[in-house]
């Protein structure tokens, strides 16, 4: 160790700070607005500033803009992640100084995106000393290890781990952490991150070196941008796979990354500094290695500079569990004894924890349950609606007449013949006979575990598989969309105009020819028995849906879900929401509903479950209240269900 240390301090990089200080206003402090906004004053002021950036980036690449009742009606949470991705992608260069009023406007909003009781002081955190018994090793009353979001830490300077470009990621669905720490700070920070490449003539900044800046709307008062190496060219992707073994160099440039902050940090004065796990996101340095060479690096650097430094506290920051581990076990060898005990609050998980064993815990410690199903639930149990092989072996006439997947038939353009040959098979096929499935079944069992059965089940689905799969659905079930075991007047002549399809099922399908899916005789086309008009299963297809039938289920589902959250806040026990298969076909019905209840209530946790689309908003993942499993349902509910129960 000694050894490299000393190769590494001997390149030390050129810090450069005087050439860049007085341009970024580096020692001008900045004043918070400090107003606490109110919901409906965060959804007017998140509006306008999308409604602004939104217009700038439309000019800019020649879009239309979307339009403003469209913007409005979107939940907060949406509106605040929209927001962040147009910040995201938008280059300094590219585009004009934001107008003043904007930028106060967004200081504010920014600034409320931060409870003030999740800020987490530097200065009350327990120093590392104080995990063992009879420690007085010097350097550990100097060291804290927090896990948590950087982004609420209060102390002098935060570290960023950047890319060489050091303008932060423009990636607009990242969720590393130099895209967490320049979306909370604001474009300010990108701005001055622009000036310093600009005045120091720089297209890139060197591995191991270090700049810094005011923080702005984060927490802390500034923010170090280091860059560290990148083990595997993995940014872009959204998987982040554990390195290859560090070669010695990349090993050097960690430790060079981590002497520049201290350096920097020590020249500017400042006494508390807290460091990320640099490169070990995307930039998928080991894990073990990167903390061990955090803490020698950071050890060696203190002592040589003990007299002739202004830092007292030097805090590793950790946001997984199981990389907090790696530090602990550090601090153990360094110690030659075991921790006692973490802090007052919580134990020592040495387990690693993965997405899944999150899920399984919040399933566990919750008092009810509400299932948001939507297509890729019914597609993992068979019925995919984006399936060509589906259509033909189900319905070759279909397939014949040019349709290729089941979504394909809401755009009209049958004969009357074919569209109800189509639809009575459809209601006999799946409606009546869909076998059961292991994935629905799994999920029942979990369901039903539930002391009073405390679940509802809200889905776009209109196929009864829940039905068919024999859950207790009554009382307990909204199919907002609609439901094939119901036929209505396709003008319709009333809002009663609604009826059950079997009468008619029953009349027609013998006459269904099951090759060509032609009904055969045209006297048993469904006529409404009002009107004497066109008829078509009650499903929303189009503006002439008739949601009568669900309008009791839509009142269940209401005081279902008041009633859940009164008792998980009572008893301080979770409600667990399982998405399974909702994607971005209308976004608007269940994922972001599903994404403002977590967000407005402290006790609910969002599980979502999507094969190509699972990804959720940063502030629910950063709170820790959302987790997100990129698999096919079946996987997912067999996981979930093997750890639930302890198979
Ligand atoms: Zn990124
Ligand atoms: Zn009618």
């Amino acid at each position: 160790m000694s050894k490299m240390d000393h190769s590494s301090s001997s390149r030390m990089k050129e810090l450069a700070l005087d050439k860049y200080r007085n341009y970024i206003n580096l020692d001008q402090p900045f004043i918070w607005k400090s107003n606490r906004l109110d919901l409906d004053e965060l959804h007017k002021i998140a509006y306008q500033l999308l409604k602004y950036f939104m217009k700038e980036y439309s000019e800019a690449n020649s879009h239309h803009a979307p339009d403003d009742d469209y913007l409005n009606d979107m939940p907060l949470s949406q509106k605040t992640s929209h927001l962040r991705q147009l910040l995201t992608i938008r280059h300094p260069a590219e585009y004009n100084k934001i107008p003043d009023n904007i930028q106060q406007l967004l200081d504010i909003f920014l600034q409320n995106q931060i409870d003030p009781n999740e800020i987490q002081s530097a200065a009350s955190l327990p120093r590392v000393n104080q995990l063992f018994s009879n420690n007085n090793d010097p350097f550990f009353s100097k060291i804290a290890l927090w896990r948590g979001d950087i982004t609420r830490l209060a102390c002098d300077a935060i570290v960023n781990a950047g890319n060489t470009g050091l303008l932060g990621c423009f990636q607009p669905t990242h969720l590393c952490i130099d895209n967490v720490i320049h979306a909370q700070a604001g474009p300010q920070m990108r701005a001055d991150c622009f000036t310093i490449m600009n005045k120091l003539k720089l297209n890139t900044e060197s591995v191991g070196s270090a700049k810094i800046t005011r923080a702005y709307n984060l927490s802390s008062r500034y923010v170090i941008h280091t860059v560290g190496p990148e083990i595997n060219d993995h940014h872009g992707n959204h998987s982040i796979s554990s390195g290859r073994s560090p070669t010695k160099n990349e090993m050097a440039e960690l430790a060079s990354c981590y002497i520049s902050c201290l350096e920097l940090a020590s020249l500017v004065g400042l006494k508390s500094i807290a460091f990320c796990s640099i490169s070990t996101g995307i930039f998928s340095f080991p894990q073990d290695k990167a903390a061990e060479i955090a803490i020698h690096t950071v050890r060696e650097w203190l002592n040589v500079n003990r007299t002739n430094t202004s830092i007292e506290l030097v805090i590793f920051n950790v946001f997984k569990p199981n990389n907090e581990v790696f530090y602990i076990e550090q601090f153990e060898r360094i110690a030659g004894t075991r921790v006692n005990i973490l802090d007052n609050h919580r134990t020592l998980n040495r387990e690693t924890k993965t997405d899944i064993d999150v899920a399984i815990e919040w399933l566990k410690s919750s008092n009810s349950l509400l299932i948001a199903a939507a297509a890729g639930l019914s597609a993992s149990a068979g019925l995919d609606y984006t399936s060509e092989k589906l259509v033909k072996d189900l319905y070759p006439g279909l397939y014949k007449a040019g349709f290729r997947t089941l979504y394909s038939t809401f755009g009209g353009g049958m004969s009357d013949e074919l569209q109800w040959g189509y639809l009575f098979s459809q209601v006999h096929n799946v409606r009546y006979n869909w076998p059961p499935s292991t994935v629905y079944q799994q999920l029942k069992q979990i369901a039903l575990s539930f002391n009073d059965n405390r679940f509802f089940i809200i889905t776009t689905n209109a196929d009864g598989m829940f039905e068919r799969n024999d859950f207790p659905v009554e009382n307990r079930l909204y199919t907002m969309q609609g439901d094939y075991s119901m036929i209505q007047c396709l003008r319709p002549c009333s809002n009663n105009s609604v009826w059950p399809v079997r009468k008619y099922f029953e009349a027609a399908y013998p006459y269904v020819d099951k090759k060509t899916q032609l009904l055969t005789d045209k006297t048993k086309l469904p006529r409404c028995p009002q009107c004497g008009g066109k008829m078509f299963l009650n499903v929303r297809a189009g503006d002439w849906f008739l949601s009568t039938p669900y309008d009791q289920q839509a009142k269940q589902y209401n005081t279902w879900l008041t009633n859940s959250i009164q008792q998980a806040n009572a008893a301080n026990r979770l409600l667990v929401i399982l998405e399974i298969g909702v994607g971005f076909n209308t976004p608007s019905v269940l994922r972001w509903p599903m994404e403002s209840l977590a967000e407005r209530h402290k006790n609910i946790r969002l599980i979502r479950i999507n094969v190509d689309h699972s990804e959720i908003p940063t502030h629910l993942v950063t709170g820790q209240k959302g987790v997100s499993l990129s698999m096919d349902a079946t996987k997912a509910i067999q996981l979930l269900w093997q750890g639930f129960f302890n198979k």
